[in-house]
């Protein structure tokens, strides 16, 4: 908890403040609306599902609001150079959509970001409330996307609409875009980070309430460590002499080796908000034949880093130079690895971290703000996983934060559902947030 001087709301705050609890069942109706939408990631092959219907939805709800909405799927030739996006991707079927609530000019420019897509509901039977139902119990909207990140969703539209209908003008711009994408290639956050300009953005992901200033990078590697066949039954000759080598022991190794590299990650300066740097064994393969030396060996690893491993561009270029040599450090020490040593590759997918300083005003107004509207014990933290605002940060250079109702352990379960009391407290910090940041213009009678 850091400290900040005491910002009660003005009587123009508490009026907006007043007007989103007033309407709280509008709120609740909104996320349960955007939950029915079937907008599970793409997965390669599969087109898209509701996004478009979902993306229309809101489209026509923030023009009705007031906002001047640009709907469009954007070109892939936009980032067909870019690192995170595969080979002959485009946006069919998913429209991105960025309304903006122009200022009467003079003040800041506040982005509200965030994404449509939610992960597969699988296994369905697993669900006590079903996965598109949005239905409500003990005081919660359960359902697919509820927590990660509808729910958010529904606060940042809602927040605007709301500013808007009671005629509250900022002096800058409130911009409101959702976005496809985020939980297969981050794509969508791309095409706003090199389209949109703002000077900081809000990601409403599920931080209970707290601001969240920074995450961890991601890279995933393949590691393909040599073998030599032979018959698994019949008393090896010695290497040298042409006799098999186990690719599956010599993987052992390795393995020790990525056991010390996490320790020595662990044992590093801590960061104030981000968990040490990892690197997770996740997929093994190896072998042909029950009877026979596996002639190879493959593991896959999750690597997650700290925004301090950073290269100049804000990538992982360290972290593949200092894992990769580990890796060849170790195998050095094994006779046959040295001669074989173990091929490491960088799979697509890797995703860069990000860091917003806790003095950047972004977060000290958002801070402000939480307590302001009644949460005096609200922080400041960080996400351990990357989500699309580290593109903003990273790609646009807009310092982007996390805001948002819910608690990101349930994202991805079958128990997903976000608070009804959340989403109204966020919807208020976000909407005196904006006012506050872009800085309030006129008010204009109703
Ligand atoms: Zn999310």
């Amino acid at each position: 908890v850091i400290d900040l001087p005491p910002q009660p709301l003005t009587a123009l705050e508490r009026q907006v403040c007043q007007e989103i609890a007033d309407r709280r069942d509008e709120l609740v109706e909104l996320v349960r609306a955007l939950v029915a939408f079937d907008t599970v990631a793409p997965v390669p092959g599969l087109g898209a599902r509701e996004e478009a219907a979902l993306q229309g939805y809101l489209a026509e709800r923030l023009r009705a609001g007031g906002g001047d909405v640009r709907l469009c799927e954007p070109d892939p030739a936009l980032f067909a150079d870019h690192r995170m996006i595969p080979d002959g991707f485009d946006f069919a079927g998913r429209p991105q959509l960025v309304a903006r609530f122009a200022g009467a000019g003079g003040g800041r420019t506040l982005l509200f970001n965030g994404h449509i897509d939610v992960v597969d509901f699988e296994p369905i039977d697993a669900w006590a409330h079903p996965p598109f139902s949005g239905e409500i119990a003990d005081g919660r909207v359960h359902g697919r996307g509820s927590c990660d990140m509808k729910g958010g969703v529904a606060c940042m539209v809602f927040a605007a609409e709301v500013l808007s209908k009671t005629g509250v003008r900022l002096a800058g711009d409130l911009l409101v875009n959702t976005v496809s994408e985020e939980e297969s290639t981050g794509a969508g956050g791309l095409v706003t980070a090199r389209t949109v300009k703002a000077d900081a953005a809000i990601v409403p992901e599920p931080t209970e309430l707290d601001v969240w200033v920074a995450c961890r990078g991601s890279l995933l590697a393949t590691i393909t460590v040599a073998g030599r066949t032979g018959h698994a039954g019949v008393a090896p000759l010695h290497p040298d002499d042409g006799g098999p080598v186990n690719a599956i022991e010599k993987l052992a190794i390795i393995l020790e080796a990525i056991r010390r590299l996490r320790e020595e990650w662990a044992l590093r300066p801590r960061h104030p908000f981000l968990s040490p740097a990892d690197c997770v064994p996740t997929v093994v393969e190896g072998g042909e034949w029950v009877v026979s030396y596996p002639s190879s060996c493959r593991l896959e690893c999750h690597l997650e880093y700290l925004p301090e491993q950073a290269d100049d561009a804000g990538w992982g270029a360290n972290v593949e130079r200092e894992f990769a040599e580990w890796i060849r450090a170790a195998a050095a020490a094994d006779p046959w690895l040295a001669a074989h040593p173990p091929q490491v590759r960088w799979q697509l997918g890797g995703v860069p971290p990000a860091e917003v300083s806790v003095e950047n005003p972004i977060v000290r107004t958002a801070l402000a703000a939480i307590r302001a509207i009644g949460l005096p014990r609200a922080g400041i933290g960080g996400m351990d996983n990357w989500h699309d605002g580290a593109t903003l940060t990273t790609e646009a250079g807009i310092p982007a934060i996390c805001l948002g109702p819910g608690d990101l352990h349930l994202a991805h379960t079958t128990f997903e559902s976000v608070p009804i009391s959340e989403l109204v407290s966020c919807a208020q910090a976000l909407a005196v947030t904006a006012v506050r940041y872009c800085g309030p213009a006129e008010r204009n009678p109703r």
